[in-house]
């Protein structure tokens, strides 16, 4: 008799655990996804042969094995790609012998260079922001001053007791840099002060980068130039190449759950687990919303992996504990909303020395801290992969908005939308109205899981969920954990470990944490 696992969410989470469960022969697997499409945050929207990418997925990691996953997958471009071909652009190849040419075949990873900026005060800045000519220009000799005393200030004088991410920027970036270029664009993402949130975000997303790694990384720059894309000497944050798949990632996550699919899973669209079944400390079974039959199903399992967000899963469960309710329920969110713009050209130049098609920016996305505007990053389709744009002397761009539940922006028709964003960005002098050709509205729930609310409770909930021997939480709103593909990917595969390890070693789940992991290591 095969073991029937359950997944709920077709996701990089999701989808990993299938492709791993299926590979072995005791199993029966099944994957819910509730909406029509599979990637879950990183899938890919083909809106009239322009592809998005909903925001601009980097696939890199310093695990091996994630890194290896991927290859396996898809080998790396071992010949340029069009936009090379059009630049003349001499660029780093796979020399292994599996390796494709993007320009005939679709499943490749192709190797891409990172670029980003942050415009600020209508002009640009390195990101992350470098001490150079261009940025003394840009902030002037007396804000450079006081960036650099209020850095030693920090040193000489820490917060001793981080409370929240306010503080935990100033100890390592100081007072000034941290308000110059830190606060009004983590206000923005979250639409809370970074006094109201915890300081264990800061410690996921930027992780072990400060003042002095980041300088130290740009002088090591100018002397050494290294080609090896595992990069694992570098903070995350300061990585520079990074590989993408021809058609974004999406095609990726299709190709994986389509190889689970052949091995005998079962992968259904459009199903919503709503009602978790219990027996004793055991999930017993799923109740999910089918919309294309238009009903509710009941299904058993031996095991449940859920990757969807804690407060519907504990909101579903039959066994009520009123604690552990609240605190589920207090979890916040913010969502995502990316318009895609098409357009003729763009109003901004290229001041940089990167050639590009037709001039266009070459960033892959540019954090926009203007504080007139609500737009918070830009991204530039056309530079992560050309084949993510149909027609290459048009400019694919996605305008990315935080937002939440019921606010002005959420609020706003498709129409509106792409109104407003046509408007901000003419404001800011990116483009003008009469070169857009076309545009369209992408709206993602969830997308963020908030480091505020209740989330210093979260220990209860792993706790509680731990007490359920068969029940295994993991990827992004899984476990409720701001995190990248590698980490959802990870927390699968220690999920297949422990049920193929008959259901031992759960908890480790969440200890799984890339960048320590990395340390430990090496
Ligand atoms: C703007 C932005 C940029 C990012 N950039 C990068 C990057 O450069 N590199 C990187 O590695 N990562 C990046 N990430 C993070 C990456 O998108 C996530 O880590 C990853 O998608 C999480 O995978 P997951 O499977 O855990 O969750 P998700 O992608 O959220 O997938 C969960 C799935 O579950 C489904 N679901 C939810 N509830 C139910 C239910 N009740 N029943 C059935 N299905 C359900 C959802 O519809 C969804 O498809 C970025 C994220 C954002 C928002």
């Amino acid at each position: 008799m095969k073991k029937r696992i359950i997944i709920a969410g077709g996701g990089p989470a999701g989808i990993t655990a299938a492709n791993l469960l299926s590979a072995e022969k005791d199993y029966e697997v099944i994957l819910f996804e509730k909406t029509q499409m599979l990637g879950g945050i990183a899938k890919t929207v083909n809106y009239k042969g322009n592809r998005i990418d909903i925001g601009g997925h980097r696939f890199f990691s310093k695990s091996d094995w994630v890194m290896d996953f991927w290859k396996s997958k898809f080998p790396i471009q071992g010949a340029p790609s069009k936009d090379d071909i059009l630049l003349n652009r001499k660029v780093n190849l796979s020399e292994d012998p599996k390796s494709l040419d993007p320009e005939k075949e679709d499943n490749v990873l192709l190797i891409r260079n990172r670029l980003s900026r942050i415009f600020y005060l209508r002009s640009f800045f390195d990101y992350p922001v470098s001490l150079n000519m261009n940025t003394i220009k840009n902030l002037g000799l007396m804000r450079m001053f006081r960036i650099g005393m209020s850095y030693i200030a920090v040193r000489i004088n820490p917060i001793r007791s981080e409370r929240s991410l306010e503080d935990f920027f100033i100890n390592r970036f100081g007072r000034e840099l941290y308000m110059t270029f830190f606060k009004d664009y983590t206000e923005k993402v979250w639409g809370v002060k970074c006094t109201e949130i915890k300081p264990e975000w800061g410690a996921q997303r930027v992780k072990g980068l400060d003042v002095t790694k980041a300088i130290l990384h740009s002088l090591k720059k100018i002397f050494v130039k290294s080609n090896d894309i595992s990069q694992k000497k570098t903070e995350t944050s300061l990585i520079e190449q990074f590989l993408y798949p021809k058609l974004g990632p999406g095609q990726l996550w299709e190709f994986v759950a389509a190889e689970a699919e052949k091995r005998g899973a079962k992968i259904v669209l459009g199903a919503e687990v709503k009602k978790i079944h219990t027996e004793g400390e055991r999930v017993k079974g799923v109740t999910l919303f089918d919309c294309g039959k238009n009903k509710e199903e009941y299904f058993e399992c031996d095991a449940f992996i859920s990757t969807m967000p804690i407060k519907d899963l504990v909101a579903g469960f039959d066994a009520k504990d009123d604690e552990i309710g609240r605190i589920a329920d207090g979890l916040v969110y913010r969502d995502f909303l990316t318009v895609g713009l098409l357009l003729g050209r763009l109003a901004i130049e290229n001041e940089t020395k990167i050639p590009t098609i037709n001039g266009i920016v070459p960033d892959n996305w540019i954090y926009i801290q203007e504080r007139d505007v609500k737009v918070g990053r830009a991204q530039i389709f056309n530079n992560w992969s050309p084949y993510l744009v149909k027609n290459q002397s048009h400019v694919w761009m996605g305008l990315e908005y935080f937002t939440s539940e019921g606010d002005e922006i959420s609020s706003k028709s498709d129409a509106e939308m792409a109104e407003f964003a046509i408007s901000e960005m003419e404001k800011i002098g990116f483009i003008k109205r009469e070169d857009v050709i076309d545009s369209t509205v992408l709206r993602m729930e969830k997308a963020y899981p908030a480091y505020f609310g209740t989330y210093g409770e979260l220990d209860r909930i792993r706790e509680w969920s731990l007490r359920y021997e068969n029940l295994y939480l993991v990827g992004r709103n899984g476990m409720h954990r701001y995190n990248n593909m590698d980490h959802s990917m990870l927390s699968a595969k220690a999920a297949v470990d422990s049920i193929k390890n008959n259901f031992s070693k759960r908890s480790e789940i969440w200890n799984i944490n890339t960048e320590e992991d990395y340390h430990e290591e090496k």
